[in-house]
């Protein structure tokens, strides 16, 4: 509890390392903390837009560029729709129950998520190095350890990742969706993954990349929440909640209070 005091300043390696290796358990979320599943998502972006502009003769052809404008952060469907406008292609909308195909943007959308089952069968996903360092420690000092993602596709990374196993609790998108709780920034997938795990939150951390995560984490009362600087900006992280930044994992392993000793 003293920590709660410093850790809005810079409490340095040692302190940093003491505080997750002190926590009564650690909740991770999954995609951009334990794994770069960004990338998985791009190139299944990039194997359905290939396929729809050669089916419908449309060009130019599809860039990293239209990722970047288009897609990345968007909902699905919506990011089908802007690529599909960039290139003056009209298709019906449909729904969300349309089978993965090419007639209607939903179809579409359903497709690219087949696609991105299929990539990461075929390419795996490899796990940040640092974050599976920091989890060999955690196991090592029997810290319980969970994930919680808004991701459907949680257990199949974990698994393409060589991480599964690792978890006893998950809670992923399925979970929440059958246990009726509502997707982060509410706290209620944190707090579910801390009943599981049978510990209390504010003795819990929560390990998160995205700012909703780090408020999701806030709002639950878990102490110490730790952002992880992958794009969203230590500052921000900061006032989304986080007690402390990290830009990789293995700043919290032993192995980076040995190096700055
Ligand atoms: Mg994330």
């Amino acid at each position: 509890m003293i920590l709660s005091t410093c850790l809005a300043h810079d409490v340095g390696t040692l302190g940093r390392v003491t505080i997750i290796q002190q926590a009564q358990a650690v909740l991770f979320d999954l995609d951009g903390v334990l794994t770069p599943t960004a990338l998985v998502h791009e190139r299944a972006w990039r194997r359905l837009f290939e396929t729809v502009f050669a089916h419908y003769g449309v060009s130019p052809d599809y860039t990293a560029d239209d990722y970047l404008r288009y897609v990345d952060g968007r909902p699905r469907y919506e990011g089908v729709a802007a690529v599909l406008a960039s290139r003056k292609l009209t298709l019906p909308i449909g729904t969300p129950e349309d089978e993965p195909g090419l007639d209607t943007v939903c179809s579409l959308g359903n497709m690219k998520n087949d696609l991105f089952t299929a990539v990461l069968a075929a390419d795996g996903v490899q796990a940040y190095p640092g974050s599976v360092a920091l989890l060999e420690e955690l196991r090592a000092a029997r810290v319980p350890v969970g994930v919680v993602s808004s991701s459907r596709n949680a257990r199949r990374v974990l698994s393409a990742a060589g991480l599964d196993g690792n978890f006893p609790v998950i809670v992923d998108g399925v979970h929440a969706a059958a246990a009726g709780l509502p997707g982060k920034p509410a706290p209620d997938t944190y707090l579910e993954g801390a009943r599981m795990l049978d510990v209390d939150p504010r003795g819990t951390a929560v390990v998160e990349d995205a700012l909703s995560g780090v408020a999701a984490g806030r709002a639950g009362g878990f102490h110490p929440v730790i952002g992880v600087n992958r794009g969203a900006g230590r500052d921000a992280l900061l006032e989304a909640g986080a007690d402390l930044v990290v830009n990789d994992l293995a700043e919290l392993t032993s192995a980076a209070r040995e190096e700055n000793a």
